[in-house]
C-alpha cells in the first residue's frame, strides 16, 4: 500500500511516497531531500501527532487564555485531550509557559500558557 505525504518540516515541500506492509507497517519512502522528511514520512504514516493550540476562559480575566501542548501528541487523541483543556479552571496569575495542566492524559506531554495574564 502506498502513500502521499508532503513533508512539512521546511519550506520546500517534497512530495512524497510511502510505502506500508500489509499490516500498515513503515517499508520504505522515496521523494525525500533528507532525513527529516523520511522521519517525517514514517510518524506521519505510523502513530501521527499534532500540536494542539486553544484559548480558554479564565475567571476575572475579560481577556482569553491561549495554551497549547508543549510537544506534538496522538492525532487520535486531539478530541479527548480538548475535552481537558476546555474543563480547565486556570487561577489567576497566569505567567507564560507556566504548565496549566500537567502530563494530559498520560500522554508525557504538558498543556502550558503562551501568554500571561494577571
Ligand atoms: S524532506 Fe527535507 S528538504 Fe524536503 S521538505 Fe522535508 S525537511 Fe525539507
Amino acid at each position: 500500500m502506498e502513500q502521499m505525504v508532503t513533508c512539512i518540516c521546511c519550506p520546500v515541500g517534497c512530495r512524497m511516497t510511502v510505502t506500508l506492509n500489509e499490516s500498515g507497517e513503515f517499508v520504505s519512502v522515496t521523494g525525500n531531500t533528507c532525513a527529516r522528511g523520511a522521519n517525517y514520512a514514517r510518524q506521519e504514516c505510523t502513530a501521527p501527532e499534532r500540536m494542539i493550540t486553544a484559548v480558554i476562559p479564565v475567571s476575572g480575566s475579560p481577556v482569553p487564555l491561549s495554551v497549547k501542548t508543549e510537544k506534538p501528541v496522538p492525532k487520535a487523541l486531539i478530541f479527548e485531550i480538548m475535552k481537558e483543556i476546555r474543563a480547565l479552571n486556570v487561577p489567576l496569575p497566569v505567567s507564560i509557559g507556566q504548565v496549566v495542566c500537567p502530563n494530559v492524559l498520560n500522554t508525557g506531554v504538558n498543556i502550558i500558557a503562551t501568554r500571561g495574564l494577571s
